[in-house]
């Protein structure tokens, strides 16, 4: 019970200063507006997120959360305010920095990401975990998300900025799993909304070692798992700016299977026209097909792995299958 209550003040805490962060965006139209307007926001999709900004100043939160009655250690409970090291009194935890708030599934605030305007390190800072905020158990945007699922179908992207921006283009079926390191807990989260996920992480190496270590997490849950490439652009945001909507929804559409894009990935380090290479490239693919439960997708992947290698696609499905055994 007193966990309860203790929880309901911290969702009251993450509200107010949510409404604080916000007002001190959308009233002043300060940097931060202007740095939200330059990077091609408008006034709706800001309202929509709730987007904010937290000043330079030290208290500027704390001095308000504290005048509205809160006592101090539940502002240090929230983790939105710090202890000075030597005691002497407390801190805000965000400063100078636009402020993205963070929402669990029926929309309660329970925590904040921040972003420097330049390009100051760390560019993201978020909330620490606390009672209410558990990073292993949430998604960005799934509240809002939520109620645009088609075709059964959930896109994930890395960051905050990914999921808006595609939103403001249209594109409402997404989260985002804030950073790269997709956890089990965030999969079975999805399962409950969406059959389907199309991972649309960034296009850098740590957005494709993510993309493969989640697509692995993704499948053992039992979603249907594809990945979209972007490759002309380094994350969805930048491409969709770039490149338009239409583009971003062709390729969406052309998204390959998880076997898929663990071949193409494989590809990439050997050279077919090598009599060796092409061997290795074709034994290593037998190896990924056996991942496969179904005997027609393997016959389809050994078919075009065939045509690439000039090698029979019997003499792939026995490997995929191991030569001597009777499980054809
Ligand atoms: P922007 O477009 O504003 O540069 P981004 O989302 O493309 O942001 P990335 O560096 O690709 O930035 O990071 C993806 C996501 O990972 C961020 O939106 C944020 O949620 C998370 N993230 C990035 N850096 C950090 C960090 N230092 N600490 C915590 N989370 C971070
Ligand atoms: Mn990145
Ligand atoms: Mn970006
Ligand atoms: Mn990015």
């Amino acid at each position: 019970k007193e966990i309860i209550i203790k929880k309901q003040k911290l969702y009251k805490i993450h509200l107010d200063s949510a409404r604080y962060f916000f007002n001190a965006l959308f009233q002043n139209k300060n940097e931060g507006y202007k740095y939200l307007i330059n990077r091609g926001l408008n006034d709706k999709t800001i309202k929509y997120f709730g987007l904010g900004y937290a000043y330079s100043n030290w208290d500027d939160l704390t001095k308000y959360l504290l005048s509205k009655g809160y006592k101090e250690s539940e502002l240090l409970e929230s983790g939105l305010v710090l202890e000075k090291k030597d005691k002497s009194g407390y801190i805000d935890r965000f400063r100078s920095r636009i402020i993205f708030p963070i929402f669990d599934v029926r929309g309660n605030v329970i925590g904040f990401g921040g972003r420097v305007l330049g390009n100051l390190l760390p560019k993201y800072l978020n909330s620490p975990e606390t009672i209410i905020f558990n990073k292993r158990y949430n998604l960005y945007g799934l509240n809002f998300a939520k109620k645009y699922i088609e075709d059964e179908t959930l896109i994930i992207v890395e960051g905050y900025m990914d999921l808006i921006g595609l939103f403001q283009f249209g594109i409402k079926n997404v989260v985002a799993s804030l950073g790269t390191a997709l956890t089990k807990e965030q999969g079975k989260l999805i399962k409950r909304y969406a059959k389907k996920v199309i991972m649309a992480y960034d296009s850098d190496e740590a957005g494709t070692k993510a993309t493969l270590k989640g697509m692995n997490i993704l499948n053992e849950i039992g979603l249907d798992v594809k990945i979209l490439r972007l490759d002309e652009a380094k994350d969805p945001d930048e491409y969709i700016r770039k490149k338009g909507v239409d583009l971003f929804k062709q390729h969406l559409n052309e998204s390959v299977s998880f076997v898929q894009f663990k071949i193409d990935i494989l590809k990439k380090d050997y050279n077919l026209n090598n009599v060796q290479e092409k061997l290795d490239f074709t034994k290593k693919v037998s190896q990924i097909l056996k991942q496969i439960k179904s005997p027609i997708e393997v016959e389809h992947y050994a078919n075009k792995i065939s045509k690439e290698t000039g090698i029979s696609v019997n003499a792939i499905v026995n490997e995929v299958y191991g030569k001597y055994s009777n499980l054809r």
